[in-house]
């Protein structure tokens, strides 16, 4: 089937879970109460993914309170009772952080109650996010490694073991978050390709890298205006993931100032086209979602175009994130008429 749709991975927390609206929302249970309502929240979600048409699902996150966090809290030698204060992605906010305070290794498995569970209540394929090595490292003190090629290649490491973990509960794609490679373009090249191929070793399932320019938040609609009338960050980035063993790129493109045309720079690899914009509530109809599609098809063959969201939904409000799944996925139905016909005589055509 063209245009299989998925989704960047989050989803807005049910309030009986944690507090809405925020990023790093506070648990409104504890212990066994907690663990029952992350179960719940999960299945509710599975469900309106389904209901919505979506194909590929995630667990929406219902498990962790923040991408990053939910897999350092996992980790040993990070200190977490004395935290700093750290300018993150090169300083556009500032963070309080854990901190690196000797070897890092897993105290255990980070997401597998949550992985099996999902898997165990959905028949539709399972996509699974852990964050990225650049990202993990950008986002935490170190006082250990003393050097951060090292720290990421640590953090990969483990990454490596979750992932292999995943892939046995029966996950279909393990997505890392890379929102730090449209930040330190440079180092993607130097060391991020390198690691996030330390993080997918010997995994048989599919792979992906997702970079965006964040959740719809303050601090990032005002980064956003300083980046000027064309966002050029992924053309520094693409010509190298092209090159890489990583099978998909989940990438912004609706109302983003990337221009279009950088999609092409991914021959070869499987492209994540955010038709959904995260950092805005109003509610995108079918037929614009289909023309998203559309514009991207002129840069991606359609076998391998599927559309998703820019970024997470995880701050937004869950009636607004459900309709916007829905406009998602009844979106890649009007494609598949659209632009379904056109594509299979293109491909007649060339085989
Ligand atoms: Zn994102």
């Amino acid at each position: 089937m063209l245009f299989a749709t998925t989704l960047a991975g989050s989803l807005p927390k049910p309030d009986w879970l944690a507090e809405t609206g925020k990023l790093w929302p506070t648990w409104r249970a504890q212990g066994a109460e907690l663990a029952r309502a992350k179960r719940d929240a999960t299945l509710l979600w599975l469900k309106e993914q389904e209901d919505a048409g979506i194909d590929v699902v995630t667990d929406g996150e219902q498990s962790r309170q923040h991408f990053v966090h939910g897999f350092l809290e996992n980790v040993a030698g990070i200190d977490f009772e004395h935290k700093v204060k750290m300018g993150i992605r090169d300083n556009r906010y500032e963070a309080m952080v854990p901190v690196v305070v000797g070897p890092l290794r897993l105290k255990g498995r980070v997401h597998e109650t949550e992985a099996r569970f999902a898997r165990a209540h959905t028949k539709k394929k399972l996509k699974f996010t852990l964050p990225g090595p650049m990202t993990l490292v950008d986002t935490i003190a170190d006082r250990h490694y003393g050097d951060k090629v090292k720290l990421a290649m640590a953090f990969a490491e483990l990454l490596n073991q979750e992932a292999r973990g995943l892939a046995k509960d029966g996950v279909d794609t393990i997505q890392f978050d890379e929102p730090a490679f449209n930040v330190y373009m440079d180092d993607v090249k130097k060391w991020g390709i390198a690691a996030l191929h330390r993080a997918i070793k010997g995994l048989r399932c599919t792979t992906a890298v997702h970079i965006c320019y964040g959740y719809g938040i303050q601090a990032n609609l005002d980064w956003k205006e300083t980046l000027g009338a064309e966002w050029r960050q992924y053309e520094a980035i693409f010509p190298a993931l092209a090159k890489s063993r990583i099978d998909q790129v989940s990438l912004e493109c609706i109302h983003s100032h990337v221009p279009p045309q950088l999609m092409a720079l991914l021959k070869g690899k499987d492209v994540l086209v955010g038709v959904i914009d995260v950092a805005s509530d109003k509610i995108e109809t079918p037929a614009e979602v289909a023309a998203t599609i559309g514009r991207a098809l002129k840069y991606v063959p359609a076998k391998r175009l599927f559309p998703c969201t820019n970024c997470g939904m995880a701050p937004m409000q869950r009636e607004v994130a459900i309709a916007k799944l829905r406009a998602l996925a009844a979106g890649a139905q009007l494609a598949r008429g659209k632009y379904g016909a056109a594509a299979k005589s293109r491909r007649g055509a060339s085989s």
